[in-house]
């Protein structure tokens, strides 16, 4: 687990949410987490590796294929998937909320790891909000490697 990055941003002794010291033992889940933060955006988060790799959705995820720009952000600790709250203090203030949760399937034959490694991937999501296929291509907007695109394939 690399989550130094995420701890260093934040106090614990001042927030709620989780520090990160556990690991929890579930598989391949992912979760959207609606954050009313200084611009509302949803928080989308894919297990992979032992952490919860995570990108800024500034616009509500589609469920018909619209392409939604995806800024990736800091690795999140696996207990985060279950965090709700109000974060009070320095980076990300406001109300979190899940949006959506649920287990997502790799649909390629390389690793997880491999795929967000080249910046494309393709997972089935079996949430209650967003099912079926969905991809996460990582683009050149801005010319900022941390723009990436998810939509729904199918
Ligand atoms: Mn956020």
């Amino acid at each position: 687990m690399n989550l130094k990055k995420y701890q260093k941003k934040r106090d614990f002794k001042k927030t709620n949410e989780p520090k990160g010291e556990k690991s929890i033992k579930n598989n391949q889940i992912f979760v959207i987490q609606k954050h009313n933060s200084t611009h509302l955006h949803y928080d989308l988060r894919i297990q992979i590796q032992g952490v919860l790799k995570s990108w800024a959705i500034p616009k509500k995820p589609s469920k018909i294929g619209t392409k939604r720009l995806a800024i990736q952000t800091e690795d999140h600790p696996l207990e985060y998937a279950n965090f709700e709250g109000e974060i009070s203090e320095g980076y990300g203030k406001g109300k979190v909320e899940i949006w959506d949760k649920g287990i997502y399937k790799n649909l390629k034959d390389k690793s997880m790891k491999k795929c967000f490694a080249e910046g494309k991937i393709e997972i089935e999501l079996k949430g209650n909000k967003l099912n079926g296929n969905f991809a996460l291509i990582q683009t050149n907007i801005g010319e900022n490697k941390k723009n990436w695109l998810f939509f729904k394939t199918k």
